[in-house]
């Protein structure tokens, strides 16, 4: 019995995953009807730190993974000193849910990033935009996902009214990224430290959110060697176990920056599923459950768009394409802008 935190579509496609090579899993996630509940063996309704449910959930299982990174850090020090493996662990979690922390240790670890500042008041954030000079873009430091706790300023005045307007709460404050597009890494480490990172896949945001990607990206010949080597140093780093998804910045110039580390499955590793040797749900399995790490070579060229909100009306049309490969959540409500579904378009390498 594998323990999954978070009951969402990645849960779901981590369990769909686990059945596939024998295992059953357990979910705890607060909403009875979750996407992942309704394929998994039993599901635990309760909050991620309901001391009740943690006990339980570590009674049931011989390892636990998460689907989210905002899962309380709390929850996965209860869960190792009841004595079940989790993986990722507390650190990575932690290191990860918090944008400060985050570079910070991406720096420490020889991965690039945009110059930054911490600000914790007004005064602050202006100080930190005027340092930087020019346009900054100003984040909280923790709980912003899919561009949502973000603004730009343009002056150390606007700065401070940002920091204001975002709530209040501390931020980092971040010197442009100059790229010429996004790129994504998804790599895996093991128990035993073995690793292995996909090919890189090519992203489009609208608003903050991920519309599609297309992979394996088209690169120059040192872009995919330069992401391995910063995907190695940050899993190593971070002591990781199981699938990571790193944001990264091309520039101008070729070289890269990393915007932000998923520390689970990722929406730019979709394309896995249809075009790569492992998808990436296995191999998050495979990590944590201490199993050797699948082949990760592509198989075919895939360009993955989310179905967002009414966009799942499109299922009949692209289910009667045999060049698509759908792949919905079972979400009951199609509200506007939610993950409903993905499609992976297939052409030949
Ligand atoms: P994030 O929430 O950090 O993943 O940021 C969401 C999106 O905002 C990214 O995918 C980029 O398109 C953009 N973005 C984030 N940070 C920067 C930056 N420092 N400079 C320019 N664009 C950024």
């Amino acid at each position: 019995m594998i323990g999954i935190l978070g009951g969402g579509q990645l849960g779901r496609m981590l369990s769909a995953a686990a059945a596939r090579l024998g295992f059953d899993v357990t979910i705890l996630d607060p909403e009875p009807d979750c996407p992942a509940a309704r394929v998994s063996a039993r599901h635990l309704v309760a909050a991620y730190d309901d001391i009740e449910a943690l006990r339980t959930l570590a009674g049931l299982s011989a390892v636990v993974t998460v689907e989210f990174e905002n899962v309380p850090a709390v929850a996965l020090e209860r869960l190792m000193t009841l004595g079940v493996p989790v993986a990722p662990g507390p650190r990575a979690l932690a290191i990860a849910q918090d944008r400060v922390d985050e570079k910070t240790f991406l720096n420490g670890v020889g991965a690039p990033t945009v110059p930054f500042e911490a600000a914790s008041d007004r005064e602050g954030a202006a100080r930190a935009a005027a340092q930087l000079g020019g346009r900054v873009l100003i984040k909280t430091r923790r709980d912003g996902y899919d561009g949502k706790g973000q603004s730009w300023a343009t002056s150390p005045d606007q700065a401070a009214s940002v920091f204001a307007a975002l709530g209040g709460r501390p931020v980092i404050v971040e010197a442009p990224a100059v790229f010429r597009r996004e790129l994504s890494i998804i790599a895996a480490r093991g128990w035993d430290g073995a690793f292995a990172a996909y090919p890189l896949a090519e992203n489009e945001h609208e608003n903050g959110v991920l519309r599609h990607s297309i992979a394996p990206a088209e690169t120059a010949p040192g872009t995919g060697r330069q992401a391995q080597e910063i995907a190695g140093k940050v899993l190593q780093g971070l002591d990781y176990v199981g699938v990571a998804g790193i944001e990264l910045f091309e520039l101008e110039d070729g070289s890269l920056l990393v915007n932000e580390i998923a520390p689970r499955v990722h929406n730019s590793g979709h394309w896995t599923q249809d075009g790569a040797a492992t998808d990436q749900f296995e191999q998050q399995i495979r990590a944590v459950v201490g199993w050797p790490l699948g082949p990760v070579h592509a198989t075919a060229r895939v360009r993955m768009s989310n179905l967002l909100g009414d966009e799942i009306l499109q299922w009949p049309v692209l289910a009667s394409d045999p060049a698509c490969r759908l792949h919905l959540y079972g979400k009951r409500e199609a509200r506007a802008g939610r993950k409903m579904a993905h499609v992976n378009r297939v052409s030949p390498l």
